[in-house]
């Protein structure tokens, strides 16, 4: 019987966004990937351009 499998609790959810296109998945193992699985950039974790984009407003 191999339930625990079933209930393992992930500490977080870690999501990675990749910069260029925008793709969100989140990875099955703490590895993190060379390339986005989605357009393939290697360097999905750098920002493309300078974007003061930070105006997230939640209330
Ligand atoms: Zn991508």
């Amino acid at each position: 019987m191999s339930t625990e499998a079933k209930h393992f609790i992930t500490k977080e959810v870690r999501l990675i966004r990749c910069t260029h296109c925008s793709h969100v998945w989140q990875p099955r193992t703490e590895v993190l990937p060379k390339v986005c699985p989605n357009c393939g950039s290697r360097k999905y974790l750098e920002p493309r351009q300078r974007k003061t984009h930070t105006k997230n407003r939640r209330s």
